[in-house]
């Protein structure tokens, strides 16, 4: 199966990483958002972090022109799947979104045309029931920041077939990136045990056995995590935490995956982490230093 023209539909955080790298390895790339300003922002992105590449030596000025030259963006959906080998879907989490976009893919696109998500949660079993190609509908979940990270978590939905899987991973290899192929079920690998450690250390911090930086060193030095759990929840944002948590929780039905209530109180007290400024630590504009938040240190 041969993959050229690869269309990216939302061009948010994780859509313009995932068009830059699909870009930047000789693929034909159009970015489709339904926001004309996001895919304005999108494209600056890229050339932002293309030329930081080219700063670094690990790019020419040349493979960045022919990078960017990959690169076209649209606005309307069925346009820009027309010729579209594979489209990734990028767009915001939320279930009912992707069944209503999932249905208008499998109108809009090509019959061989295979379709992924880069959802971080939601069944790929079920978005591949919005379409009558659920054999050709596979999860592909790139980690953030997509250029720098080398994982791609590949998931079989209920129906998906070998070849398509098989292609993803071939095409996954092209980009640079490690793919780990795995099943369909509630968080896959990634999240289903990141997220239970975040959890578990957003629990030890409310029945006090420990304070914010004591959690955190203890994972960066006792563990080699590049960063603590706390610091890592407040980058992902607590919301998306909380929402992962829920989908865990609910699709086991076991008790192991109950969102801690310190987290619950944090989300609706409007504290998400670094996106709102706020969590574990504070977040002020251009520091670079990290400050435990005030609601930690009393
Ligand atoms: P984001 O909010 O930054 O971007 C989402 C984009 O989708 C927005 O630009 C929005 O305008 C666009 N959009 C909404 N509806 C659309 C539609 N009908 N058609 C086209 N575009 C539409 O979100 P994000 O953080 O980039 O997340 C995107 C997906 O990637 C989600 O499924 C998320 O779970 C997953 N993901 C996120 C991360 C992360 O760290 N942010 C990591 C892995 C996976």
């Amino acid at each position: 199966m041969s993959l050229k023209n690869i269309t990216v539909i939302g061009a948010g955080t994780m859509g313009n990483g995932i068009a830059h790298v699909f870009a930047q390895s000789g693929f034909t790339v159009t970015l489709v958002d339904v926001n004309v300003m996001q895919l304005e922002k999108a494209m600056q992105t890229i050339e932002k972090n293309l030329e930081r590449q080219v700063t670094k030596g690990t790019l020419t000025a040349e493979q960045k022109k022919q990078a960017l030259a990959n690169l076209t963006t649209q606005s309307d959906l069925t346009r820009g799947v027309a010729h579209a080998d594979l489209v990734v879907e990028a767009a915001t989490e939320n279930v009912e979104l992707k069944l209503k976009i999932f249905a208008q893919l499998d109108e809009a696109a090509p019959a061989h045309t295979i379709l992924a998500t880069n959802t971080s949660s939601i069944s790929i079993t079920k978005i591949a029931a919005a379409t009558q190609r659920p054999e050709k509908v596979i999860g592909m979940h790139f980690m953030n920041p997509v250029p720098v990270m080398k994982l791609v978590e590949i998931i079989n939905g209920y129906a998906t077939q070998k070849e398509v899987s098989d292609s993803i991973v071939s095409l996954s290899k092209e980009l640079g990136k490690i793919p780990c192929v795995v099943n369909d079920y509630p968080g896959f690998i990634a999240n289903r045990i990141l997220m239970p450690m975040i959890n578990e250390a957003i629990y030890s911090l409310y029945e006090n056995v420990a304070g914010v930086e004591a959690i955190d060193t203890v994972m960066k030095l006792g563990m080699a995590h590049p960063m603590g759990p706390l610091q890592l929840a407040d980058f992902i944002g607590l919301d998306v935490c909380l929402s992962i948590l829920n989908v865990l929780h609910q699709g086991f039905g076991n008790p192991k995956y109950a969102p801690c209530p310190l987290l619950v109180n944090m989300v609706t007290a409007g504290k998400l982490g670094v996106k709102s400024g706020e969590g574990f630590y504070s977040y002020t504009a251009g520091s670079k230093e990290l400050v435990v938040s005030k609601a930690f240190t009393k």
